[in-house]
């Protein structure tokens, strides 16, 4: 599943699009096409997972899920996997295999901004706060939460966690203050990380333990465990990482 960095890489790449005037549109996608035909493309706007395309009083919402892509100017999957194409005078954005909607853009005023671990308006008290209410709750859940934690996904979720030293299924009220303080943290400074490493192609090679089997730090075994009640897969090692229970 795409995570939150490559949704902000996905939004520079449509970004010359901003202030053009949509054409036209196709694709399967169970949206009113007719609705988007003419609109002014005003700014795109990213949550997390999740991008507005946002127009006069109505929004694109995209959800790329599991398997989406995109492609701009060129159409490089079949039309059975296209579920939102827009044309632009200077060129066209396509979307595949993804969840997309229209909603009011009222709808963006609900949402909470502040929780965008990339985000200019993210607060780390905010999120401080959250967890606070979710003391029961496993580290490994709790840093998929979406509410808190939005654009966080499992790989960044796994290296997080060896990063500071937490095994994923310690609980988030056992956490010390200095451990609690660095999950959110490092939460943010890894998606940035994540975000500059992608965009230089170079992540994959500098996973530490995600898809790993052996612990960089100690040499052990890492353990490969589904965990928690999202039940993703997890990797770790029980030397470096310790349980909070
Ligand atoms: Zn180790």
């Amino acid at each position: 599943m795409p995570e939150g960095p490559s949704i902000l890489l996905m939004k520079e790449v449509l970004q010359p699009f901003a202030g053009a005037r949509i054409t036209n549109a196709r694709g399967n996608a169970k949206i009113d096409m007719g609705v988007l035909k003419g609109k002014k493309l005003i700014e795109i706007k990213t949550f997390g997972k999740q991008t507005f395309l946002v127009l006069d009083t109505v929004s694109v919402r995209i959800h790329l899920l599991m398997f989406g892509s995109y492609s701009v100017n060129e159409q490089t999957k079949p039309d059975k996997s296209l579920r939102l194409a827009l044309f632009f005078k200077t060129g066209a954005m396509y979307f595949y295999t993804c969840a997309i909607r229209l909603v009011e853009n009222a709808f963006l005023e609900t949402i909470d901004w502040k929780a965008d671990v990339l985000g200019s308006d993210w607060d780390a008290g905010h999120a401080r706060k959250k967890l606070k209410q979710l003391p029961d709750m496993m580290v490994c859940d709790a840093l998929l939460e979406q509410d808190v934690f939005s654009g966080v996904g499992n790989i960044i979720k796994n290296e997080v966690l060896f990063r500071i030293g937490v095994q994923p299924e310690s609980l988030v009220g056992s956490l010390p203050s200095t451990k609690l303080n660095a999950v959110i943290t490092e939460a943010r400074n890894y998606s940035f990380e994540f975000l500059e490493w992608k965009r230089a192609f170079v992540l994959k090679q500098h996973w530490l333990v995600h898809t790993k089997r052996i612990c960089p730090k100690c040499g052990a075994q890492l353990v490969k465990k589904y965990t928690g009640k999202t039940k993703r897969r997890s990797f770790y090692c029980t030397t470096d990482q310790r349980l909070y229970n």
